[in-house]
């Protein structure tokens, strides 16, 4: 038995809280939160905001239910604010007192921040992140107080698309706002404008290659670099999150390239007591091996895994991530895996693609739509670099086979091959990934 000391309860602590306790009855483990809520949902927040998710408490699991569950030490609204590697121990602070405690093993799953930048004018009281409970709560007590009709959302990046759709859900009129030229640059320029199109016709106005400069008028006049102004009865800052890394960084652990913590391929830091994980990490692109950083949640419920199992002895290697990533805007799904054009030709790749636009299943039978399908690969051995899909129907799937293809070291060539079940109401006698299969594949280059 260990004394195991987690920092962060949500994402990825709570996770390898709840991991440790898979194998391990025996080991003390206390977790610590800064915020009064544990292991809540955050990727539920924004369903909530936009009334999908009726109950509040249905994205929440009280720390006594926790502590119950798991025989966890749960101490919420304590800062932890140091690290004495030599003594192994922290401080943290609960009420504005310091206190201490010491550790065996130390897991770092302190997560991010939502970037809050520096603007002139800004007013709180109607300029929203959404990152935390608290901010949640937050909007939707402003949205029901002071029914706003107007709402600019600045930043088009997966977060800031789903706020969109949850407050269009509310009535209120949305403008997004986003300095590079596409919104969600999680997928290539044109599979973008497919969503763009789609915002349009919501009805949801859009102003690219564009940033916001100040306010005025108390928060509700937006001045943009191009000299345009926007009226906004609130605003959202989706621009981006930075990692935590203050206490790993004052510790003297190492931070990589990224600006997040390096850690090997158990998850241990430079320090082998300490663990860390989740949006404060950085892993290996599982395709190009450079170091990334990823705020998803997947990663950080692997990484919990692979963290409860070495503490348990085992040593199963964390393969690095593929980004693999989904999200709803209105009625299209968007998803994405590993590395798309902008990123693979950053890595010094070069690379062919395959596009397709179809439709998810037989034509004639309801319910059938458009699916468009995008691969990135090596035009010689036909390795797959990334894969992108915007669709209404059964595009979740198709992602879904893409990332398998590329865990499974599949390359384009064997995209036609795959057998995957056709009836009319899910697909066709080829199904799409297959045609993109075959347009891929003849596109390698014979030596
Ligand atoms: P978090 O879950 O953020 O937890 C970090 C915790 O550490 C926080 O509670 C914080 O209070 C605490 N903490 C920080 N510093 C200290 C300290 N010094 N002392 C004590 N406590 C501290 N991912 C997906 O894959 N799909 C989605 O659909 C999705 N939707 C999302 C929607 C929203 C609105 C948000 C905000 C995130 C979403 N994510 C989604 C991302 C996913 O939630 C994160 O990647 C995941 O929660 C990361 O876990 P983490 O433990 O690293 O960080």
């Amino acid at each position: 038995a260990q004394k195991i000391v987690i920092i962060g309860g949500v994402g990825g602590g709570a996770t390898a809280a709840a991991q440790i306790r898979r194998n391990d009855k025996q080991s003390e483990v206390i977790l610590f939160d800064k915020g009064s809520h544990i292991s809540f949902s955050n990727c539920g927040m924004p369903y909530y905001i936009g009334g999908a998710v009726e109950e509040r408490d249905d994205l929440l699991i009280s720390a006594d239910r926790f502590r119950e569950k798991y025989k966890v030490d749960v101490r919420t609204n304590s800062e932890v604010i140091s690290i004495n590697r030599k003594k192994k121990s922290i401080q943290y602070k609960m009420e504005s007192e310091i206190h201490e405690e010491t550790y065996g093993k130390l897991i770092l799953s302190p997560g991010a921040e939502a970037v809050v930048p520096n603007i002139d004018g800004i007013e709180e009281t109607r300029t929203f992140t959404l990152h935390t409970i608290p901010n949640m709560d937050a909007i939707h007590s402003f949205i029901d107080m002071e029914k706003p009709k107007t709402a600019a959302i600045v930043g088009a990046g997966f977060i800031g698309m789903e706020i969109v759709e949850n407050l269009h859900a509310l009535g209120i009129k949305c403008t997004v706002i986003d300095r590079s030229e596409q919104v969600l640059k999680l997928v290539d320029h044109d599979m973008a404008s497919i969503i763009e199109d789609h915002l349009s016709e919501k009805n949801v106005d859009i102003i690219l290659n564009d940033s916001l400069a100040s306010f005025s008028d108390h928060g509700k006049c937006l001045h943009l670099n191009s000299g345009k102004t926007v009226q906004a009865d609130m605003t959202i800052l989706a621009v981006g999150i930075k990692p935590n890394t203050k206490l790993a960084i004052d510790a003297e652990l190492k931070i990589g390239n990224t600006g997040a913590i390096h850690v090997n391929e158990f998850m241990q830091t430079t320090d082998p007591d300490i663990y860390a994980l989740g949006d404060a990490v950085e892993t290996k692109d599982q395709i190009t091996q450079a170091p990334r950083s990823f705020a998803l949640a997947w990663p950080a419920h692997r990484q919990a895994y692979i963290i409860a199992s070495h503490l348990n002895g085992e040593t199963i290697s964390y393969n690095g991530t593929l980004g693999s990533a989904i999200l709803k805007v209105f009625d299209l799904t968007v998803g994405a895996t590993g590395n798309n054009s902008t990123r693979i030709k950053q890595q010094g790749f070069t690379f062919k693609e395959a596009t397709l636009k179809t439709y998810s299943n037989a034509r004639y039978y309801p319910g059938s739509d458009r699916v468009w399908l995008k691969v990135l690969f090596d035009e010689k051995s036909g390795t797959i670099y990334g894969g992108q899909v915007v669709g209404f129907a059964g595009a979740d799937k198709r992602l879904a086979v893409l990332a398998t293809a590329i865990k499974g070291n599949l390359t384009v060539a064997d995209l036609p091959e795959l057998e995957l079940a056709y009836a009319p109401p899910y697909s066709s006698s080829k199904d799409p990934i297959n045609i993109l299969g075959y347009k891929a594949a003849s596109q390698i280059e014979k030596e």
